[in-house]
């Protein structure tokens, strides 16, 4: 018998036929004697008609009352669950994040969990209750609905599973896992038997979205290893797990893709201190996500500075970088392009091979692909290239790296 904590995302519950897959999935784990919690999202695309509905009413809801608005979505898939479990003949019970002790911190709808009291859940546990817990929420230390921020509803989960003591943590939700690259894009991609927190962290910041990274940062914080895998199977998905030796062994774990990239690029900053926290506060202050930042050395006493960022924020920039080149003296320019996309290696393995971004290179190289851009960390190699060989470029990287192959270890 195992404790196991299970989180179900908004696909899972989407219908009610969803609800009642769900609710057979969990009597099919009671059935093998386990206990279960399972984490509910709110049903797919209410919490997006909630902010639709308040964005209808006013420019600016109030955030306070988005936190009680949107906190209503997963109350209706907890109790909607528990139905389900009901007719199935499963003794279950539903606890709001207030009642499962879940206390927070932080501003109006971007709270952080800051600790669980767990004393009803696991006295509902001991009278052997199935608990279906609302995801996305919880009680600020000043007695107010808060809710995570979007997708957080993986946070709930992670920190239920922790605060519990889970013996295994599930996330579920549409896809098999993780894969090697995007399926759609890369045919022969593969799914991951287990990746590290930090491969998990890099491929979500680089386009692989499977999860709030917030959720894998505490689960690698209070070590809470998961699976994702998928509601609608009973495939074994993916282990996402604290890094070991083995997973040394393999040089790349993943290729990621991320479309709709536009570039900005700023000329002739004269080289003196202070000129590019005065381009990129002016960026902050417009509230624009810069991703690369590429600066060349001087040239004749000139610097050049490009940016990466979503080409829907591009007009934004292009109009905040307006008055600052005023400032920077008659050589500056701002030119543009749109129509980028950005390629990523990632895998810890980057940490003890060497020349993997020669072997990435020569990969594009050789395809035709021209890469504009190159930034690294210590497990990611991106570059930028032309949006319309991005696809092309995936799958000669995937391959240079034989991610197709199960790798021997
Ligand atoms: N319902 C919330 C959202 O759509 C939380 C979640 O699904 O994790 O963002
Ligand atoms: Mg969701």
């Amino acid at each position: 018998m195992a404790l196991i904590v299970q989180k179900y995302g908004g696909t899972s519950v989407g219908s009610l036929d969803r609800i009642r897959n769900v609710a057979n999935r969990i009597k099919a784990l009671r059935d093998e004697g386990n206990q279960v919690v399972a984490v509910v999202s709110a049903m797919g695309g209410v919490t997006d008609k909630l902010i639709g509905m308040a964005t209808e009413l006013t420019s600016s809801p109030a955030e306070r009352e988005m936190d009680v608005l949107l906190s209503t979505g997963e109350q209706q898939s907890i109790a909607l669950v528990v139905m389900a479990l009901h007719e199935l003949g499963i003794d279950a019970v539903s606890v709001t994040g207030r009642q499962a002790g879940i206390r927070t911190t932080g501003s109006h709808t971007r709270g952080r969990i800051n600790s669980i009291d767990p004393d009803l859940m696991n006295g509902y546990l001991k009278d052997g209750k199935v608990i279906i817990c609302a995801g996305f929420q919880g009680l600020r230390e000043d007695g107010m609905i808060h809710t995570l921020g979007r997708g957080g509803s993986d946070l709930s989960a992670i920190a239920v599973a922790s605060a519990l003591k889970a013996d295994v943590c599930q996330i579920l939700t549409d896809v098999d896992g993780v894969y090697t690259s995007d399926p759609r894009v890369v045919k022969d991609a593969r799914k991951l038997p287990e990746i590290s927190y930090d491969e998990m962290l890099e491929m979500a910041s680089t386009g692989t979205k499977v999860m709030q990274s917030r959720s894998v940062e505490f689960a690698k914080k209070y070590g809470v290893v998961f699976e994702v895998r998928s509601s609608l199977n009973n495939n074994p998905g993916t282990i996402v797990t604290e890094e070991h030796d083995q997973m040394e062994a393999v040089v790349i774990r993943g290729v990621s893709i991320e479309r709709s990239q536009a570039r900005v690029t700023i000329t002739g900053i004269p080289d003196e201190p202070g000129m590019s926290a005065t381009i990129l506060c002016c960026l902050a202050e417009a509230e624009i996500n810069i991703d690369m930042i590429v600066s060349n050395i001087a040239y004749d006493g000139l610097a050049r500075h490009s940016f990466t960022m979503h080409s829907n924020d591009l007009g934004r920039a292009q109009a905040a970088l307006k008055p600052v080149l005023a400032t920077l003296g008659g050589n500056s320019e701002v030119l543009t392009e749109a129509g980028i996309a950005k390629l990523s290696c990632v895998g810890i393995g980057m940490r003890s091979h060497s020349g993997v971004a020669a072997q990435m290179f020569k990969a594009l190289g050789e395809a035709g692909v021209n890469i504009g851009m190159i930034t690294t960390s210590e497990i990611k190699i991106s570059v930028t290239v032309e949006e319309h060989q991005i696809e092309d470029a995936a799958r000669v990287v995937h391959t240079a790296f034989e991610l197709d192959k199960a790798p021997v270890v």
